[in-house]
Order: structure tokens, then sequence, then C-alpha cells
């Protein structure tokens, strides 16, 4: 996840609440992608510390557990930029081209200057960022899994020329004869998360409701939210299908509420004020939990940032052992080797 600061709904939604449950299915890493950040922030570098932590504050929140994962920041783990020097020399300049993010971003953000080296590589960098701890599977939505693909054709292109068994090495690799596997993306279904005014919901839009929104403010943003426009008048019948307030019911409410809403809205039985009430009650349920665990590291920031040190030492070691790998396969290995016997002519 990018360093962007605080996070909202919608990040929790769309990955973190996922990513807690994968702690007990699989060996997770989760990092903060400082570096990542820099390909569209790099003229100013002032907030990008503080956003890293902000962003592992709300995943403490959320549940993610350093006992059950592991978690860092991308840069406090320097294996990474290696690995992404040396993929960048076999990485034709056409598959980064195509990605379809790289076309859409550069017109959307038009306000940067994105023609530079750094984002044009992004996905290589993703590549080594995932393939530098031999990850089996990527938790991505559907906009990143060109990304992963990427990747995919990185690795088979590293294993193409480097073979593992290659070179004489003395090495054997759990991966028969490659030191890369080909990661898959393991798509998590995400339910649609509106923000207040009915758009995704999305920082840049300022819709968004903040993992860190006090009650009063949580309330206060739904007061606002857009409703089914059908229901112009409290006698006008509306449809919870088309309405974001009947999204957050969806993803939030208990069965029970959500019959009440059903119901009542489609027969104008209740009013919209009142279903957003039920809506509010619902999302402070589960904010709440959060923002108390929140409150601990909060208090005492030394314990968040003693996680991260711990989750950088133990990703860094994966790192190594990978990086090892990679070298020895590519007949660059830091070891001393005695000169090879001259060969002798037949
Ligand atoms: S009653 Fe609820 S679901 Fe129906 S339009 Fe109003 S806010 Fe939306």
């Amino acid at each position: 996840m990018r360093s962007t600061g605080k996070l909202h709904l919608g990040n929790y939604v769309g990955a973190l609440q996922n990513w807690v449950r994968m702690q007990d299915e699989y060996e997770c890493f989760y990092f903060i992608a400082d570096w990542h950040a820099l390909t569209t922030d790099y003229a100013d570098t002032s907030k990008v510390k503080q956003n890293s932590i902000d962003v592992l504050l709300d995943w403490l929140a959320a549940g993610l557990d350093p006992k059950r994962c592991t978690m860092f920041i991308q840069s406090h783990v320097p294996q990474h930029a290696e690995l992404h020097l040396l993929f960048s020399m076999i990485t034709p300049l056409g598959w980064l081209e195509r990605v379809p993010t790289y076309k859409e971003q550069r017109e959307n953000i038009a306000e940067k200057d994105l023609s530079t080296y750094g984002f044009l590589g992004y996905p290589v960098l993703q590549a080594a960022d995932i393939l530098i701890y031999k990850g089996d599977f990527v938790p991505v939505g559907e906009d990143q899994v060109a990304h992963v693909e990427l990747t995919r054709e990185i690795a088979r292109r590293f294993n193409g020329f480097y073979p593992a068994t290659g070179r004489g090495l003395k090495q054997s690799f759990t991966w028969t004869g490659d030191v890369f596997p080909e990661p898959q993306a393991l798509l998590t279904p995400t339910p649609k998360l509106p923000g207040t005014d009915g758009r995704k919901m999305s920082k840049s839009y300022g819709n968004t409701i903040m993992l860190t929104d006090p009650e009063p403010v949580v309330r206060q943003k739904l007061k606002t939210m857009v409703t089914d426009p059908a229901r112009v008048r409290r006698t006008d019948p509306g449809n919870p299908d088309v309405c974001p307030v009947g999204d957050l019911h969806k993803i939030f409410s208990s069965k029970e509420t959500m019959a009440k809403v059903n119901q009542g809205c489609r027969a104008a039985g209740i009013g919209c004020i009142e279903c957003k009430g039920w809506a509010a009650d619902a999302l402070v349920q589960v904010l709440l939990p959060m923002q108390e665990r929140r409150k601990k590291y909060e208090d005492n920031p030394r314990l968040a940032w003693d996680i991260l040190e711990a989750g950088s030492a133990a990703a860094s070691q994966v790192a190594d052992a990978t990086m090892k790998d990679v070298r020895a396969s590519m007949g660059m290995s830091l070891e001393y080797e005695p000169p090879r016997p001259p060969e002798t002519a037949k």
C-alpha cells in the first residue's frame, strides 16, 4: 500500500479487511510503499515518512498483527532496489509503455510531470517487491492484474536468462531450475463502496469517511450523503440498490437492519435521515474498536516503530536469501571463487 497517510473506509473494504483475514491463511508480507509514493510525489518528500507511519497505525488499528504477519516500510529493505535495478536491465521498454495504468495515470494526473524514468519503471519496482519474497500470490484488485501479469513475464524472462542450475551453481532451489516462481493474482471481490457524493470513495474527490473520524464526524458526513434521487419527498418510494447509503448498509449493517431498510425505503415507510442514522450506527460499531486500538500506538509511537524495525529485519532476511540466489544464478555472487583451470584444447 502506498504511503498516502491516514486511510479511509474504501481502503479498508477494498484491501485491508481482506489482508487481516489472510494473515491466518498465508505467510504474509505487507509493506508501505514509500518509494512508490515518490513516483508521483517526488517533488515534495516532506510528508512521506509521517504518511508511512499513519498507514501503519491504521493497519494496526484494523487488526494486522505483527505476530501473524510481517509489516515494514519498503525503503527499509533496500534489497528491493537492487532487484529493481537488475530487472530494469532485462525489461523491454515496450512492456512498460503498454501497461494500461501508465497512459491512464499520465493523462489523469496532468498537474504533475510524470515523464520520469521512475514513473515508467514503477511496475518493474512492483515486480521486485513481489519476487524478492518469491511470492506465490498477490492480493490485488482488478486494476492491478496487469501489473501482476507483467511481474510473471519479468520472472519468466529472468528464469530464461539465468537458470538456477546454470553456471556451476552449488545451491539447489526449491523451484525446479527457476530462481523465481510465477506469482498469481489473488483477486478479492471488493464490494462497491461509494463516498459521500456517490462516486468511488477517494481522497482526491474529498468524499471520504476516514478510519480515524470520530463518531460526530461520521454522523455529520452521513447526513450529507447523497441518496436515491427518486426520493425527493418523504412519501416517494426509493430503492436501496441505487442508493449509496444502501451500499453502506449492505456492507456494514446486520440482516435485520437491512430488512428494515429494504422494506421501509421501497414502501416510503422510513425517512432517509432515519436510514442514514442506522448506517452511521453500523459504521461507528466498526470504527470504534479500531480507534481504540490505534490510540495505544498514538500514545506510544515508539511501539509502532519497533514493529516496523522488527518487520524490516525479518523481511531483510528473506530478501537477502533471494538476492544470493539471484546473484549466483547470474554468475555474480559476492563470494570468492578460485580461478577456473584453463580449458585444455582437445
Ligand atoms: S431510505 Fe435509505 S436506502 Fe432509501 S433512499 Fe433513503 S437513504 Fe437511501
